[in-house]
């Protein structure tokens, strides 16, 4: 009975695996066709001062599948990571931010600096490299047009090496963003020797802050750290009225969030600018 019993959980769990393996293919496969029939697009979320003015924002990208609806980027910058599809998209993605860039300006609004979300899969190859500098160059992307979020991760180790895409990005004047601080395995030594512009704490540990003594100790001490490196620190995830009163009482520089606004479409995005 026992041995029975073994092999109806094995063909289970083959079963599983490949219900698994076939939906992550029909994902790559989708997310293909999506890039070729130009089914994503960029929502942009506001960062905002300590005055609630908006000083930049991040775009993030957005999937309307044809049948599915929104697809979560939590879905889908996995899968696109991993197929290596994620090179396309992010060519595809400073496409899109250069034709909004142009029907921004068209209507007469100034927007400030863009974030766009970089994947350490995209900065591994030389020959990805050069085609996303050749991209930048020929959107003619200038460092007042875009700046560039990594995640913090172990990956970071990669920055020992002197032809590191981070030091080229830096060179030509970008600014760069470690994005999702606190989560990854990124040591102050590596903050030091990056020199990155920007600090973005993760929601993490914003969410909840002025309730949380020691969530509150240790965004107030990462603000300090990161001021006195001479970082601009962004929080991430800001919800709570308590928590951006809290943060601003820190000295933290920009807060994102729900609480202040959701990533809007680029139509939305001219209201923001005008207070
Ligand atoms: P991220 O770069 O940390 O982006 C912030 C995420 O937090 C976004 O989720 C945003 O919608 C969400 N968020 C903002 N404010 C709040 C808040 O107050 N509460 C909560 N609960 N969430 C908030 P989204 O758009 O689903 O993106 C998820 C992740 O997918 C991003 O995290 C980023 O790592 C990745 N991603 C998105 N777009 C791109 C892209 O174009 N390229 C790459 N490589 N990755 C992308
Ligand atoms: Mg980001
Ligand atoms: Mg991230
Ligand atoms: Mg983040």
């Amino acid at each position: 009975h026992a041995k029975r019993l073994g092999v109806d959980s094995f063909q289970q769990f083959t079963t599983e695996i490949g219900e698994a393996l076939h939906s992550r293919l029909a994902l790559e496969n989708d997310i293909r066709t999506a890039l070729a029939e130009e089914q994503f697009s960029l929502h942009y979320q506001p960062q905002y001062d300590a005055q609630r003015r908006v000083q930049g924002f991040e775009a993030l990208a957005r999937w309307r599948h044809p049948t599915r609806g929104w697809v979560s980027p939590a879905e889908f910058i996995p899968v696109a990571e991993s197929s290596g599809l994620i090179v396309e998209l992010g060519l595809a993605t400073l496409a899109l931010l250069r034709r909004d860039l142009d029907g921004w300006r068209v209507r007469g609004i100034n927007c400030p600096t863009v974030a766009i979300n970089l994947s350490w899969e995209q900065c591994r190859k030389p020959q990805h490299r050069e085609r996303f500098l050749q991209q930048l160059r020929s959107l003619r992307l200038e460092p007042q047009d875009v700046e560039f979020e990594l995640t913090e991760s172990a990956d970071f180790e990669d920055i020992d090496t002197p032809d590191s895409f981070i030091f080229t990005l830096q060179g030509l004047g970008y600014g760069l963003a470690i994005d999702d601080f606190g989560t990854g395995y990124s040591s102050l030594a590596y903050l030091r020797r990056m020199r990155c512009r920007k600090l973005k704490i993760d929601r993490l540990f914003v969410h909840g802050l002025s309730a949380n003594a020691d969530s509150h100790m240790l965004v107030e001490s990462v603000v300090r750290v990161a001021h006195a490196m001479r970082m601009v620190v962004v929080a991430e995830g800001v919800e709570l009225p308590a928590d951006e009163a809290a943060l601003v009482t820190m000295g933290c520089d920009l807060m994102q969030g729900f609480g202040f606004c959701r990533p809007v479409p680029p139509e939305e995005v001219a209201q923001l600018l005008v207070t």
